[in-house]
């Protein structure tokens, strides 16, 4: 079987993956990106599409278990656990669990807005220097309510912690908000509106990287799996792919949600869960929102761009569970119909689904691994991987030994 060699391998051909293979790159190492199906193929392909440093405060917040383990009755709520769980998912809800107190949520919102925030300046320069052609808007995104008491505990809860953080959030009345957004259905009490997020469509950033990595003479494998990695002593010496076998002088880990699974036979366990997420890709509606939006109750996404419409959200912890939930769809078809004029476009394009990697305390492995030594970590990005990508990149870039030869 033939056998490859560069500076750097990356195991995993999503947008972090591809952002780190980019800025590597850019640092003059010679990159080699291994992809089980075709690059941009996993969580990369169907998300929102939107960059949000407003997402800086976690899901690891008191109360959060509650409404987990209340959305086990329900099979279409926004947040659903499946009452069928395994070890690794029990260990992974009580580690969750454990993080929902409010000293570890001020901790990783500050961990969190720090790479959000650098993330959103790196993506804008990206896409003007590169020139990447990828639907970037600079817009904002609009939390929308209809009830008040979502509204009153994300002030409280969410604006607050923003505020104090320097990311900017408006809050609007429900008059104020209709009046932005035509789109949406009277009965609005009241929105939060955040200018410094803004939108992509993501599909398009995976195969502009694609082609910039590509064009600064990376390489990416589509169709080779990794099944297997060899090791010598504390080193991963070669990696096994049914289209050959591969090493690296550096080995980068940025298998998204798949990573706990090829972690495992390393030794590894990473504390990670697939959080499983839906997404509805239409024609344009006549009337679309001008802007992303959140709508709060039912928890859905909605993102407008020039080629197309999507509404996107729904999370469910139903481990490695393949396919679409026909359920879950009608929810957020329900979801949005509550909120806008015109909820669905003329042409349903794509049904799709995608598990976010989710890790247990909401906050990225980037960095090196204590027990391999040419191992490192760019996973774990749960509901921001497309909003941290960039950041992500540039700290893998930045690591001692990584670009360098040694
Ligand atoms: C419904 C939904 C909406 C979302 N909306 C947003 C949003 O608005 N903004 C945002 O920032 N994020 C959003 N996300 C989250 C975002 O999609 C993820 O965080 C991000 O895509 C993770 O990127 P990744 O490169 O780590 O993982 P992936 O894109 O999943 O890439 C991992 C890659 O590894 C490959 N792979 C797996 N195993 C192997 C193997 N053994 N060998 C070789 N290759 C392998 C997979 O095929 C895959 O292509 C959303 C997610 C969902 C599901």
């Amino acid at each position: 079987m033939n056998h490859h060699d560069s500076d750097v391998l990356i195991l995993g051909g999503g947008v972090v993956g591809l952002s780190c293979a980019l800025f590597l790159l850019k640092s003059g190492a010679t990159v080699r990106v291994l992809e089980q199906g075709v690059p941009g193929g996993g969580a990369s392909h169907g998300n929102c599409g939107t960059i949000t440093p407003s997402h800086a405060p976690p899901l690891t917040m008191p109360g959060m278990v509650g409404a987990a383990l209340r959305s086990m009755l329900r099979a279409d709520a926004p947040l659903y656990l499946n009452p069928r769980i395994d070890g690794p998912r029990l260990r992974w809800l009580l580690g969750f669990a454990r993080r929902c107190n409010w000293r570890d949520f001020h901790r990783a919102t500050m961990a969190r807005a720090a790479i959000l925030q650098r993330s959103r300046q790196l993506l804008s320069e990206l896409v003007r220097a590169e020139g990447l052609d990828c639907e970037f808007t600079e817009g904002g995104v609009l939390y929308v309510y209809r009830t008040p008491g979502p509204l009153a505990a994300d002030e409280l809860h969410h604006a607050a912690v923003l505020d104090a953080l320097g990311i900017e959030t408006q809050r609007l009345s429900g008059g104020e908000v209709e009046a932005m957004e035509p789109a949406l259905r009277p009965g609005v009490v009241g929105g939060l509106f955040h200018p410094g997020d803004a939108q992509l469509r993501p599909d398009r950033l995976v195969s502009e990287l694609a082609g910039r990595v590509r064009a600064l003479g990376g390489s990416i494998v589509a169709d080779a799996k990794v099944d297997r990695v060899d090791t010598g002593g504390r080193h991963l010496t070669h990696v096994r792919t049914a289209r050959g076998v591969f090493s690296g002088r550096e080995v980068v880990m940025a298998l998204g949600a798949w990573s706990p699974l090829l972690g495992r036979s390393l030794g590894l366990r990473l504390p990670m869960q697939p959080g499983k997420g839906y997404s509805l890709t239409y024609t344009r509606p006549a009337q679309t929102p001008r802007r992303a939006l959140v709508l709060r109750e039912p928890s859905v996404c909605v993102t407008t761009w020039s080629s197309g419409y999507r509404l996107g959200s729904t999370m469910e912890f139903s481990g490695y569970a393949e396919g679409l939930n026909r359920t879950r769809i009608d929810a957020l078809r329900r979801g949005a119909a509550m909120g806008l004029h015109e909820p669905e476009g003329p042409e349903l394009l794509e049904e799709w689904w995608g598990w976010r990697p989710m890790c247990v305390d909401e906050l990225p492995i980037i960095g090196p691994s204590s027990r391999w030594t040419n191992l490192h970590f760019a996973t774990g990005h749960g509901m921001l991987g497309v909003s941290m990508s960039a950041a992500t990149g540039e700290l893998v870039a930045a690591q001692d030994g990584v670009t360098a030869a040694s």
